[in-house]
């Protein structure tokens, strides 16, 4: 049996592990995988399931009726959707009701995989009884649970499974892999690379409609207002994100690409500009000091981090604005 798995770029750690489960037939039962939208989470879960049922001599063959089904819907693989549940949560309740149905035999696959979405929204007693799941799993069923931060999962289960987080590709394998996204130059595919910290997904997704310039605009406003210490425009920068969680974050993750590269004008780096806002990160590295940009940067994080972890988007964003005006009063 031979593997196939450069459908997923880079992530080398998380393919090489579990290259040798599968080689050594000792693959763990629970695996979690952490990262932004647009990191591979999907692509991997999916590699995953194909893998495991796979009837051919190099897996995934891609044309057995396991790879086919389980690229579409397979009846073997489950997926477990929180957010769009009734409650926008999975309780202690169906995670029950899953534990009597995960020892039914496998349908058509050798194998079943449940696979969760969201991980974080289910309720912590919803995962207690994953954890009793995962703890003494069936032979044949496997669990992907797929989360944004793995902070927001119990610590306990984090324990019982096997964790990754997805990494941002090389400048060189996203140019790569985007170069055919149809429609985009090479100055949008740079920026789109830059904004998105290397996730070729969440730089598609800035290479669709407005969302590319949107991100820009949103950087350079921010940038000049933080120049400028303009709390006022500080709080309407923020305050015009859009309610919706994922636009907020891809904002915030243009933003938070901005003052990485302002810190690296201010450090002194070479060619350090790559967005075609220079002018904006040039003011703010000369008007900020190197500690408030490299604390800002952390705020922006955090709050994108927070708003994934399904905190709310206005309090997150709040908070964003009243640590980043006090920041810069203090400009160290
Ligand atoms: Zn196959």
């Amino acid at each position: 049996m031979q593997l196939e798995l450069t459908e997923l770029k880079g992530n080398k750690g998380l393919l090489a592990a579990f290259s040798s489960a599968v080689t050594s037939g000792a693959v763990p039962h629970t695996w979690i995988i952490e990262g932004p939208d647009g990191s591979g989470r999907h692509t991997f879960a999916s590699l995953f399931c194909r893998v495991m049922m796979c009837e051919g001599e190099t897996r995934p063959c891609g044309v057995c009726g396991n790879c086919k089904r389980a690229a579409g819907g397979h009846v073997d693989v489950h997926y477990i959707v929180p957010l769009k549940s009734e409650n926008k949560t999975v309780g202690v309740g169906e995670i029950r009701a899953l534990r009597e149905e995960v020892y039914i035999n496998p349908t058509s696959a050798r194998c079943k995989v449940y696979i969760v979405e969201d991980a974080e929204a289910v309720t912590p007693q919803g995962q207690n009884a994953l954890l009793k799941l995962a703890e003494e799993p069936p032979e044949n069923v496997y669990f992907i649970l797929l989360t944004h931060n793995r902070h927001g999962l119990l610590p306990t289960l984090v324990s019982r499974a096997v964790c990754y987080s997805m990494e941002p590709l090389s400048e060189a394998d996203a140019r790569a892999v985007l170069g055919k996204v149809r429609g985009a130059d090479e100055v949008k595919t740079e920026t789109a690379i830059r904004l998105s910290g290397g996730f070729v997904g969440a730089a598609k997704s800035f290479l669709k409609g407005e969302t590319l310039a949107a991100g820009i605009a949103a950087a350079e406003k921010f940038l000049n207002a933080l120049a400028e210490g303009d709390e006022y425009a500080l709080m309407m920068t923020f305050s015009a994100l859009p309610d919706s969680r994922e636009k907020a974050r891809s904002l915030l993750t243009a933003i938070a690409a901005a003052v990485a590269e302002a810190v690296r004008v201010k450090a002194g780096v070479p060619n350090a500009s790559k967005l075609p806002i220079e002018a904006a990160e040039r003011k703010a590295a000369s008007a900020v000091g190197y500690q408030t940009l490299v604390n800002v940067y952390e705020y922006v994080t955090a709050a994108e981090n927070d708003i994934a972890a399904y905190v709310n988007v206005n309090a997150a964003v709040t908070e964003l604005t009243v640590k980043v005006a006090a920041a810069r009063r203090e400009n160290k």
